[in-house]
């Protein structure tokens, strides 16, 4: 465990078991997720995008004791198909996913969203970005007979806008709205579907976008607490939408950035 990390064990996720999409180093978010899921008693199975990663991202999963680790390209169908086939063949059903998977290409993340949306960007960050989404949706809930849960990793970029983040904005529109459909859909199987909305993070994925840096200190500088968006704060979120706890919550979009999503007016900033 990273040394920063305080969140205490528990048995909250005792008995379930459950998938984490989208483990790419220790940075990730998803493996903020797992850890938490883990040291509340969780039994995780990993997906990874490629070889290349793996070499990474194994011995993160060992050092919890992921029990499967499964190489899936949601861009591949047969690669999705043959990740889900392994997980009911060696699990049969499922308690939970978690979905953190997003790209899109550099040119989509930089300058003039009009100006630099091509259409094969824009059916690219679809297609990871969202539309995986509704497909690990179909091919989950049928190994979740009693119920489960299903969460998401968005970004406020959807809502309103951010500088740079242009095509991914997009991509999380569509993406919380998916949320809302599959939790429609899925609500009377006893599958709650929710998303979680963190502030800016240092990642893989935020790497990408131009002027990260600048982001990550204005979402700190503006936002009601004065700090940056925690792992241990996403973890917790997720974990709560995951667990029992979170019974009774569906189709939300839980905003963990430390207050900054209410800002209307900056301090400092006089009329
Ligand atoms: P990350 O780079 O660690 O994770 C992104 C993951 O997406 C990687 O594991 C990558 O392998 C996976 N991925 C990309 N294309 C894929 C494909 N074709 N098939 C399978 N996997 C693929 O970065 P992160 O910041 O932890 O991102 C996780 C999620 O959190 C994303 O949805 C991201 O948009 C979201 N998010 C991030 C931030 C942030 O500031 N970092 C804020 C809000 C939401």
């Amino acid at each position: 465990m990273a040394d920063d990390w305080t969140m205490p064990e528990g048995s909250l996720m005792a008995g379930k078991r459950g998938l984490v999409m989208g483990v790419a180093n220790d940075k990730s978010i998803a493996w903020g997720i797992a850890k938490q899921l883990s040291l509340q008693g969780a039994k995780l199975a990993f997906t990874y995008q490629g070889e290349a990663l793996e070499k990474r991202v194994r011995p993160l999963a060992e050092s919890i004791g992921v029990q499967h680790m499964i190489q899936a390209d949601v861009t591949d169908d047969a690669s999705m198909d043959a990740a889900f086939a392994a997980l009911q063949s060696a699990w049969g059903t499922l308690d939970f996913v978690v979905h953190a998977i997003a790209f899109a290409d550099k040119d989509s993340l930089k300058g003039s969203f009009v100006g630099n949306t091509t259409r094969a960007g824009f059916a690219l960050a679809m297609d990871i970005s969202a539309y995986s989404f509704v497909d690990v949706c179909r091919r989950a809930a049928p190994l979740m007979p009693n119920g489960g849960a299903i969460i998401a990793l968005t970004y406020q970029g959807s809502e309103r806008v951010v500088p740079n983040y242009n095509m991914m904005g997009v991509a999380k529109a569509a993406l919380e709205a998916s949320v809302r459909y599959a939790a429609r859909d899925l609500g009377p199987k006893k599958i709650r579907v929710n998303a979680v909305s963190p502030g800016p993070m240092r990642t893989l994925a935020m790497a990408g976008i131009s002027g990260g840096r600048q982001l990550m200190t204005a979402a700190r500088d503006w936002s009601l607490l004065k700090e940056d968006t925690s792992m241990e704060g996403v973890a917790g979120c997720a974990l709560w939408l995951l667990s029992d706890l979170g019974k009774s919550v569906a189709g939300e979009c839980i905003h963990v950035d430390a207050g900054f999503h209410v800002v209307g007016v900056p301090e400092g900033v006089e009329a």
